[in-house]
């Protein structure tokens, strides 16, 4: 499916991502039985979506990975945003294999990054961080505790990134960029649709998720509209700043 052609650049920049870390917490997964990999939690009791880690990767990313790295048999779903005339994609998986990430396929950047979204502005100043799952979003609004420990290291992370700021700098490439912006978009867009539905929001536990599920599984968390507006915005921004093209 994926039939994009890196330039030597693009695979020289995607091999730094491929052998970078960008969290420092050894063996954390042996606190919590890796529970950001299988999401098994009674508190979280999702009924349709399966149990296990979703991997999203961007289409250049998928690319070096299947390439030069290791891929699963099943290709993996698109999800498409509209871009004026064109749409943008990100690649996502489900995944089930646990610890077997490094064995069987390559860990994406997403999973790298997990538990955390790095908030950029347009010039690459890291002004803040956010949880970068849905379920984690979700939890912390409802005021839910999971059994991740780093998801309290926020200050400690944002202070961390702040001041070594070659760690992230990888994550400042346009591309890279570009698709980071989107996440804090679609972040606070999803978090003012969850919050704005009071119906949903008036529920609690296991009658919570039961809705919350199907609502997210409909695409009803999520104000499309506006969302396309602001990814739009942003395309403009990046382009008159970085000369910024979206290719796959
Ligand atoms: S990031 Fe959090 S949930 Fe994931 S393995 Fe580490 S401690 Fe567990
Ligand atoms: S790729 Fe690895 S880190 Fe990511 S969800 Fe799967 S098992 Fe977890």
């Amino acid at each position: 499916m994926n039939n994009i052609t890196l330039t030597n650049d693009e695979k020289i920049y995607w091999e730094k991502i491929f052998n970078s870390e960008f969290i420092f917490e050894t063996e954390c997964y042996k606190t919590c039985n890796s529970f950001c990999c299988r999401w098994d939690s009674e508190d979280i009791p999702l009924k349709i979506i399966p149990k296990g880690g979703t991997l999203f990767y961007l289409p250049k990313e998928y690319a070096y990975i299947s390439q030069y790295g290791k891929v699963t048999e099943n290709n993996p779903f698109i999800m498409k945003a509209k871009l004026f005339d064109k749409e943008i994609y990100l690649y996502y998986k489900h995944c089930n294999d646990d610890n077997n990430c490094n064995i069987k396929f390559s860990r994406s950047l997403y999973c790298k990054l997990y538990p955390f979204l790095p908030v950029f502005d347009i010039n690459g100043n890291l002004n803040d961080i956010k949880y970068i799952s849905v379920y984690d979003v979700t939890a912390n609004i409802i005021g839910q505790k999971t059994p991740c420990y780093v998801i309290d290291l926020k200050t400690k992370y944002l202070k961390y990134w702040q001041e070594n700021t070659e760690k992230i700098q990888l994550l400042k490439e346009p591309y890279t960029l570009f698709y980071l912006m989107v996440g804090n978009i679609l972040h606070d867009n999803y978090v003012n649709t969850l919050t704005d539905n009071k119906e949903l929001m008036s529920l609690t536990g296991s009658i919570f998720w039961k809705k919350w599920e199907k609502l997210y599984l409909a695409g009803r968390l999520v104000d499309k509209l506006q969302f396309q507006k602001d990814i739009e915005n942003l395309y403009q921004e990046m382009n008159s700043k970085y000369n910024f093209i979206y290719t796959l």
